[in-house]
């Protein structure tokens, strides 16, 4: 009940797009009754959760924060969600996007602009991140105890980093991507963002492992983590040296600083290490991300689901109509680009170039990770500076709110490999400042165990 009133009172802050009041209703009265009859306990009894609204909800609106999808109902749900709510957790609503997750502010959804709950300006508010920024916000807002976002490019870890939260994008195939609306299928993940590594940790243990309905995920049978602490002095942690860039506010960077000394002063080894494709990735993210979604959005033809214009004069207007109205200039652009890139004259010297610099950029991980001199995580900021006000951010367009907002974030995408934002402190503007983790492939575990005891 309280998690209801707070959902409802943080629509002013514009975090979910559907309240989902009966299910929260109901499930207070079904587990009542669990609990009075058979007292049986699941993992997630009772807990309230988020789901970002591009996860499929049976009998719920998935709107992806589209015109093109403001009346779809999906007829399943999504892998994830459907273990979630078999795990007991009980959902408190859908929660606000950048449309098709393309963002990095939550600003661009057509439900409007998520703001962010350390912002005490009324009149220069701050954005929450993005793309997942009402799962960010939820969670924040107190809510819901945990949120479901989607991470291609950093899209779970901004938001919670710029929100004053723990955000987990976990090894790619690790969680089920059955159900999630495909952004980039090669990069997209399911997320977790609670206030919490346990919490995190607890959700990840419900929802990981293989599924038989993504063919991408991990085989594995999936070994529930258990936090505990560990011997810091046994941890090798790296200071990737070009995640140092332009731009990077001075805080970010004490920040960081204080925190390497903090790791040094429990014994940690810390050692400046080198990934020299860095500089690169960004440019490829964008090109294969945008190849990637001018095939994905194909499938909004007017026709079988979605928006449907009226202007029904021939088959061709009818799918350009429809995705006029349908999709925003971001979609659009994202589209136009990706097909442009993917043009016969284009396809090897923009996407096939594009995929092998992404497997430079995975190899750099690699050699870090396996390399003689080894470490075992890398440590760098999430985010270059603390929450933008909306009239800064909205200033720019997305491709260069991305290309700032992602910098540090994406190469773990392209890698595949886990990475966890986690909160460190305030900044001058009384707003939260947190580093990011991230660990070989297949790692997640060890990196939520690692970092549960370093930071
Ligand atoms: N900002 C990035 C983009 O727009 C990341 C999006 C995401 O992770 N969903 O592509």
């Amino acid at each position: 009940d309280l998690c209801l009133q707070k959902a409802k009172q943080a629509s002013e802050l514009n975090a979910f797009v559907t309240i989902t009041n009966e299910i929260a209703e109901n499930h207070g009265i079904e587990s009542e009754k669990r609990f009075y009859i058979d007292r049986k306990f699941k993992e997630l009894d009772g807990i309230t959760i988020g789901i970002k609204d591009n996860f499929c909800t049976s009998f719920i609106p998935t709107t992806c924060a589209s015109e093109m999808l403001r009346n779809f109902t999906p007829a399943y749900d999504a892998t994830v969600y459907a273990r979630l709510r078999a795990a007991g957790a009980c959902l408190i609503g859908k929660c606000n996007l950048d449309e098709f997750a393309m963002g990095s502010g939550t600003i661009d959804s057509i439900f409007g602009p998520t703001r962010n709950p350390w912002s005490y300006d009324e009149s220069n508010w701050r954005i929450a991140g993005g793309s997942s920024g009402g799962s960010a916000v939820a969670v924040s807002s107190g809510s819901c105890v945990a949120a479901i976002g989607s991470d291609t490019g950093g899209s779970t870890r901004n938001p919670a980093a710029l929100c004053g939260i723990v955000g987990l994008k976990p090894t790619y195939g690790l969680v089920s991507r059955y159900g999630l609306i495909p952004l980039v299928n090669s990069m997209d993940v399911p997320g977790i963002l609670a206030r919490t590594v346990e919490d995190v940790a607890k959700v990840l243990n419900c929802i990981a492992g293989p599924d038989h309905l993504d063919s991408t995920t991990i085989k594995d049978e999936y070994i529930p983590i258990e936090i505990k602490d560990i011997d810091l002095s046994k941890v090798r942690i790296g200071i990737p040296k070009e995640y140092y860039c332009e731009g990077m506010s001075n805080e970010v960077i004490d920040t960081w600083k204080l925190v390497t000394d903090l790791l040094e002063k429990e014994n940690a080894v810390v050692k400046s290490v080198s990934l020299p494709y860095t500089s690169v990735s960004i440019a490829v993210y964008s090109i294969l991300n945008q190849c990637e979604v001018a095939s994905n959005m194909s499938r909004y033809d007017g026709l079988e689901f979605g928006l449907r214009t009226n202007e029904i004069y021939s088959t061709e207007e009818l799918y350009a109509s429809s995705r006029l109205q349908g999709f925003n200039n971001v979609v659009r652009s994202r589209i136009l680009t990706g097909n442009y890139f993917l043009l016969t004259r284009n396809y090897d010297k923009y996407f096939i170039k594009a995929l092998k610099l992404r497997r430079l950029i995975a190899n750099d991980f690699r050699n870090v990770f396996n390399g003689d001199d080894k470490v075992d995580l890398l440590l760098t900021p999430t985010t270059l500076t603390d929450a933008p006000t909306f009239e800064e951010f909205s200033g720019k367009h997305n491709r260069d709110q991305c290309a700032f907002q992602d910098f540090c974030t994406q190469p773990a995408n392209m890698a595949g490999i886990p990475a966890v934002s986690i909160p460190i402190r305030l900044s001058k503007n009384n707003l939260p400042l947190s580093l990011q983790l991230m660990g070989p492939s297949a790692s997640t575990t060890e990196v939520l165990t690692k970092l549960n005891v370093s930071i």
